[in-house]
């Protein structure tokens, strides 16, 4: 059985625990909520505190040649793509990821009906995140189309002659359950149909390899694992297949082919900077790439399958410690046993109490979310772990007072029963 000590001797050994000296995280603070919003780094400050008194303080406009601002989109596209297996000048940053995914459903959408007009749904998983819902609604009534909502189990039986688009969220936001990308897209080409990922729970999270999938399309968040901050930045991944030849419904002017020359046509420009759209958000922009240098920084000391390596062994130890410390206290797991099948996070349910839970473990300082259920899905306590800050130790202490709560029945408190407007 795991001791604390045991925990202390794995982050003694563990070869990324110095990337945890690249992060402000205040002091006692267990945070397992970095799949919601990435903790800030250290040099965020300092690197937006110079855009904004040097670049454009001092620089003015100037700045949009001399500090490269106007580079921003490609520039960190290009450190993205090297996290998701995308090459050079494939991905650039724009958007939230919710708009994103309305310029490639459509792009993908107006490539299904020049090619097969016979296609005329849309194929994805009813607990997909809402937005993305949302937005394959509005590409549906746009196109005439139909939404198809399939359980993870029946998507690949689903993939009928009628489906245009598959798309898809590669690891469950409330479950952690990770789609087999290479597999379920070659099912859905088999098929006739494009591929749409999803990766905001996946980026800087789990290795991801979009060009070896052979994905069509791809959009992800900035502000989860990559820690962008809140609200930063989506990327956009179109496979170059497809890049240049379809045309994104947002034709703002930077994605066109010569924004400068300001003509009153739209032409678009090559490859995946016609997925602009307007003026980038510039501030935002370097604190993104602050958040995308993090990830970066783990490429001496192995990259992404060090850090996966590193989350399945914190996530399967809060799964073993949850078994074995917490056992008879009414909670189990939703997420995977199967690390293969799991993204960076385990997910909880608990037989009565579950946002006060979380309530009640916030207030010790141990930082997780709560997930509301429905008719088919229990409310969800969630944990997310980043390899990036995230000790083993910290795991052994979640639990502990995690069974604290619990045992104490201190979660009952009325405080920790009033719902707050963001969970
Ligand atoms: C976090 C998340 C989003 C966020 O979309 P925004 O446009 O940034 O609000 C979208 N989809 C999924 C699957 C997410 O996990």
């Amino acid at each position: 059985m795991t001791t604390r000590e045991d925990c202390l001797a794995q982050d003694q050994a563990d070869p990324l625990a110095s990337l945890r000296e690249l992060f402000d995280l205040p002091e006692g603070c267990l945070y397992l909520d970095g799949n919601s919003l990435g903790v800030l780094p250290r040099a965020t400050a300092r690197r937006v505190q110079q855009v904004v008194t040097e670049e454009w303080g001092r620089d003015l406009i100037k700045s949009w040649n001399t500090a490269g601002w106007i580079d921003l989109p490609q520039r960190i596209g290009n450190k993205i793509g090297r996290l998701i297996g995308a090459g050079d000048n494939e991905v650039v940053v724009a958007d939230s990821t919710s708009v994103n995914l309305y310029k490639v459903l459509m792009a993908a959408a107006r490539l299904q009906r020049e090619r097969s007009p016979q296609r005329r749904v849309l194929v994805s998983e009813r607990s997909n995140f809402p937005t993305d819902l949302y937005i394959a609604q509005s590409v549906c009534e746009a196109m005439g189309w139909e939404l198809q909502l399939l359980e993870a189990h029946e998507i690949e039986g689903g993939l009928a002659p009628e489906v245009a688009v598959l798309m898809l969220t590669h690891v469950n936001y409330r479950t952690g359950r990770m789609h087999d990308m290479a597999h379920l897209t070659s099912r859905a080409h088999e098929a006739g149909a494009l591929t749409v990922w999803d990766l905001a729970h996946s980026a800087g999270a789990v290795p991801v390899d979009l060009l070896g999938a052979d994905a069509d399309f791809a959009v992800g968040c900035g502000y989860k694992y990559l820690n962008g901050g809140p609200g930063a930045p989506a990327f956009v991944w179109a496979h170059p297949r497809h890049a240049g030849r379809f045309s994104q419904p947002l034709s703002g002017w930077l994605g066109h082919v010569a924004p400068f020359e300001f003509t009153p046509h739209y032409t678009p420009a090559a490859g995946i900077a016609r997925y602009l759209c307007g003026t980038p958000p510039v501030i935002s922009l370097a604190a993104l790439e602050c958040g995308v240098d993090t990830v970066l920084a783990a490429e001496p000391v192995g990259g992404m399958a060090a850090l996966r390596a590193k989350s399945v062994a914190l996530t399967t130890l809060f799964a073993e410690l949850v078994d074995t410390r917490c056992a008879g206290l009414g909670l189990s797991i939703v997420s995977p046993r199967d690390a293969a099948l799991r993204g960076s996070q385990v997910c909880l349910t608990c037989t009565e109490g579950s946002y006060a839970i979380v309530q009640a473990l916030i207030a010790r300082q141990v930082i997780g979310d709560f997930r509301a259920g429905d008719a088919r899905t229990p409310d969800i306590l969630r944990f997310g772990f980043t390899p990036l800050y995230c000790r083993f130790v910290d795991v052994w202490d979640a639990v502990e007072q995690l069974r604290e709560v619990l045992q104490s029945g201190e979660w009952r408190r009325p405080e920790f029963n009033r719902r707050h407007a963001v969970t």
